[in-house]
């Protein structure tokens, strides 16, 4: 027979590291949505360490909802029940707020594929006073918040941590609907679509906003933590169920210094920002503490200065998942005592698209690099390349197949592993 959704939540929660139950008795009930799978959202620190610090608030308690798999959506479409929170059970209704925390564009139907199970209206003009309110949150609020403006109630544009406190307030200000959108409207970063009237051209563009609440703020600017040292997002959640498997999630640094012509990363995290080595020295000392290995987070960790001495003769087991193809990386690869998988991303196959897309890596980085990981202790060598960018000729595709192969015959230990994916150009970029 197979096990309920309810049983499976139960089951992966009795795994967990790090869960919170609190009574929700006069707290501000917030429910944090991934709109993808527990593999997918327990894998992102940004949701699970937003989950660590909302809960660190005596005033709140936040719960969490995944998109259930399709087995478990046709059974709640089926016997018209409804989808719960994975802690307490509750209907997602009952809470305060639902905030849902998106990083990928692919992920928007599935944002209100999750409404529609939780019985909640679509549109924020259909819900009332009694409903939560429904905010977007994540890298996705700032860099396409648009076609899900008309579902939210509020967009979080840009990093909350340092507005948590006033976001909060806001939510759980008195009154009806409006009344705390107009709180929140106050907020740094926050963006009430409703307080805006947008007029499109024939061609689906924005050629016009008016506000229809005066007091709504002219520009919303995308906010973020100035000092890295100081943010409070840290993850205390762990499991054995997700990519990085009982693994202490560290962020070393945000924004990337080599904004390639086609990566949103390099673009919208500016300025590019580091965490001091002895910072995260404490927290590795936590993960160790814990007996957990230790995953450190960054666009570019090649970059990240005095890497190697963070590496180096500590007690911990660190992963590392993706490096940049060049010199430096040969240090690192080097320090890594052994892995499941590292990526290296040459994204095109010739160096004169690489060089229209600014990669700037070259040929020998990517061979070196490739050579370092495949004779090493790391079983698996991913690599990610691009098609269809901007001046692509079919000459640059034979390019990839010829990197591909002469990567292979470096070494004949380890796999390799391709990843072809289509570019599609992405706002705040220059292919936008
Ligand atoms: S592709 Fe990598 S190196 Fe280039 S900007 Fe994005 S994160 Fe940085």
């Amino acid at each position: 027979m197979r096990k309920s959704l309810i049983q499976k939540n139960r089951e992966l929660l009795e795994s967990e590291k790090g869960a919170v139950f609190k009574d929700p008795g006069g707290r501000l009930g917030i429910c944090l949505v991934y709109p993808n799978t527990y593999h997918v959202g327990m894998s992102n620190l940004g949701f699970t360490g937003l989950y660590t610090l909302l809960n660190s608030m005596d005033g709140v308690v936040c719960e969490r909802v995944f998109l259930p798999e399709k087995n478990d959506i046709d059974r709640i479409e089926r016997t018209r029940s409804r989808l719960v929170s994975f802690e307490s059970g509750r209907p997602l209704n009952s809470f305060d707020a639902i905030a849902f925390s998106v990083s990928f564009e692919n992920d928007y139907p599935n944002v209100l594929k999750i409404l529609g199970l939780a019985k909640i209206g679509y549109y924020s003009r259909d819900r009332g006073d009694r409903d939560p309110l429904i905010i977007m949150g994540g890298p996705c609020a700032f860099i396409n918040p648009e076609p899900l403006a008309d579902f939210m109630d509020v967009v979080f544009i840009g990093e909350a941590e340092n507005e948590i406190d006033d976001l909060v307030r806001g939510l759980g200000s008195d009154g009806h609907k409006t009344g705390r959108l107009k709180s929140l409207s106050g907020v740094n970063g926050c963006y009430i679509p409703s307080f805006y009237e947008p007029t499109y051209s024939e061609e689906g563009k924005i050629i016009k906003v008016e506000k229809i609440y005066p007091e709504a703020p002219g520009v919303i600017k995308r906010v973020y933590v100035n000092d890295l040292n100081k943010t409070i997002l840290t993850s205390r959640l762990s499991t054995p169920h997700t990519e990085f498997k009982d693994m202490y999630l560290i962020e070393a640094m945000r924004g990337c210094p080599f904004s390639c012509r086609f990566c949103v990363a390099g673009h919208v995290y500016d300025p590019p920002r580091q965490r001091k080595p002895e910072v995260l020295t404490e927290e590795i000392e936590n993960a160790r503490e814990k007996g957990l290995k230790v995953g450190l987070i960054a666009p570019s960790l090649t970059e990240y200065r005095g890497i190697t001495g963070l590496l180096d003769g500590k007690d911990v087991h660190f992963s590392i998942t993706s490096l940049r193809a060049s010199k430096r990386s040969a240090e690192i690869v080097k320090m890594l005592k052994n892995g499941r998988s590292v990526s290296i991303a040459p994204e095109a196959g010739s160096q004169r698209l690489r060089d229209v897309i600014k990669k700037k890596i070259s040929e020998d980085d990517i061979l070196e690099t490739s050579e370092l990981i495949l004779k090493s202790n790391i079983k698996n060598l991913k690599l990610y390349f691009m098609a269809g960018l901007p001046t692509e000729t079919q000459e640059d595709i034979d390019a990839i197949i010829e990197l591909v192969k002469k990567i292979r015959s470096l070494s004949k230990k380890g796999t390799i592993s391709l990843t072809l994916s289509i570019f599609v150009p992405k706002p705040f970029t220059p292919f936008q």
